[in-house]
């Protein structure tokens, strides 16, 4: 099983051998999810921040010895990972804040952060050859599971919230995956899944049940440490819907801290929707009793009323000494719409949030100006094009003659140029 050594418990801290347990803590049930542990002495002998970088795998895979598989000849021929970590320093000028860096997961092959946790689950089924994965999803998770499967050739099916964007919709049918729209929520269609894995056997995707998936999503942070030469970043800004890639975010830098491949623990920012903030109320009181709510927001990848990876989030934030901050729609909206024309990046709104979580710290004079930055673009802006077009005003129709054109320029305050008149 890889070097993995032990699965502990989140909430009781009992440890499993690997091969005991599938999914979470048999004495805590849902809400005991697992650390995977591997053997840090020994990896440390057998790995070093040198070799890596001649390794010439420009995937996650380069990290193979630090995930949950053994036969990587299993895995999707398709590229996730070693995604782009971009420096864009004037945006981080307009922020006051000395370097900012966005990771653009929009750029995995089904276009979102997902991809990771997808491909490690992949593997995993096929390994045991389970004959199907199933996943609950609020679209990502989903569209990502059924390009992976796609490219093996691997039965999956998916559970979706009918409210779902078209696109991501389009994506699960393109691949070809069974397809069901549940007449509900996403914590619906997620308690459903969990009964057909029961009932079927089925290899379960779903998040904060199945220990592995944060072990892809943890690449993100081994691949911003190795892009950053190993210097961690002062603070890491995560969109949070359930709260898998917060913990996992976490557990990639616990890792390297335990391999002494880094020196400090990034603060870690947990990035809400006002009306999707189960976790970040939860952190406001100082507890990890999470209450949940009906969740209300266009960013439908954090729409979530009933976090599933709520401890290891919270975790993640109060021991990084990070924060949560929470941010309207039209502060999704509005970061949306910057960094697409301050990059030359499009976001979806989950992927916005990070970014407007980091404004809304700039705005309230909560930044120290000598920090480095960075911020997860977690899915790309196509998926869902009618909350980006919510984002920008409609453009101006005009006639196809260069007199109109003259006079919408002039009237939208464009200078003309030699040669006009
Ligand atoms: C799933 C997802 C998130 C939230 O991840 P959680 O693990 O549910 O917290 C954020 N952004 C995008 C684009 C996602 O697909
Ligand atoms: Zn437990």
């Amino acid at each position: 099983m890889g070097g993995v050594i032990e699965l502990r418990c989140v909430r009781c801290g009992r440890r499993y051998p690997p091969d005991e347990v599938a999914y979470t803590c048999p004495s805590c049930g849902d809400e005991g999810t697992l650390d995977v542990l591997y053997d840090y002495p020994a990896l440390r002998r057998e790995l070093d921040r040198e070799r890596l970088s001649r390794n010439p795998e420009r995937t996650m895979w380069r990290y193979a010895p630090l995930l949950p598989v053994q036969q990587l000849r299993l895995a999707a021929p398709l590229t996730v990972g070693w995604t782009p970590l971009y420096r864009v320093d004037g945006l981080a000028s307009e922020l006051g804040l000395a370097r900012l860096y966005i990771k653009d997961e929009g750029r995995n092959p089904s276009a979102s952060l997902k991809d990771r946790a997808s491909a490690v689950a992949l593997v995993r089924a096929r390994e045991a050859s389970a004959p199907v994965i199933a996943a609950a999803s609020t679209g990502n998770a989903a569209s990502s599971l059924a390009c992976l499967c796609a490219a093996v050739g691997q039965r999956c099916v998916l559970l979706v919230p009918e409210t779902a964007p078209p696109a991501k919709v389009a994506q699960l049918l393109i691949f070809g995956a069974e397809v069901r729209l549940v007449r509900g929520t996403y914590d619906d269609a997620f308690d459903l899944c969990m009964a057909a894995c029961r009932a079927y056997g089925w290899y379960n995707r779903n998040t904060g049940v199945n220990p592995y998936l944060g072990e892809g999503k943890k690449t993100v942070a081994l691949e911003i440490c190795e892009q950053l030469e190993w210097q961690a970043p002062d603070l890491i800004f995560v969109p949070v819907g359930d709260g898998c890639i917060l913990g996992g975010v976490d557990k990639g830098l616990r890792d390297l801290l335990s391999l002494g491949w880094i020196e400090r623990m990034p603060r870690l920012i947990g990035v809400q929707a006002e009306g999707s903030a189960a976790l970040a109320n939860a952190w406001r009181r100082g507890s990890t009793a999470v209450e949940p709510v009906i969740p209300q927001t266009l960013a439908d990848s954090i729409s979530v009323g009933r976090p599933r990876d709520a401890l290891k989030a919270l975790r993640a934030v109060r021991e990084s000494g990070g924060a949560f901050v929470t941010v309207s729609d039209a502060e999704i909206l509005e970061a949306m719409q910057l960094l697409g024309r301050s990059t030359g990046v499009f976001a979806e709104p989950a992927g916005a949030a990070a970014l407007a979580g980091l404004m809304c710290m700039a705005r309230r004079g909560d930044l120290p100006g000598d920090q480095t930055a960075v911020a997860l673009i977690t899915g790309n802006g196509l998926k869902d094009i009618a909350s980006a077009l919510r984002a920008v005003p409609e453009p101006p129709r005009i006639e196809p003659s260069l007199e109109a054109l003259r006079q919408s320029l002039a009237a939208g305050g464009i200078r003309l140029h030699r040669g006009s008149q």
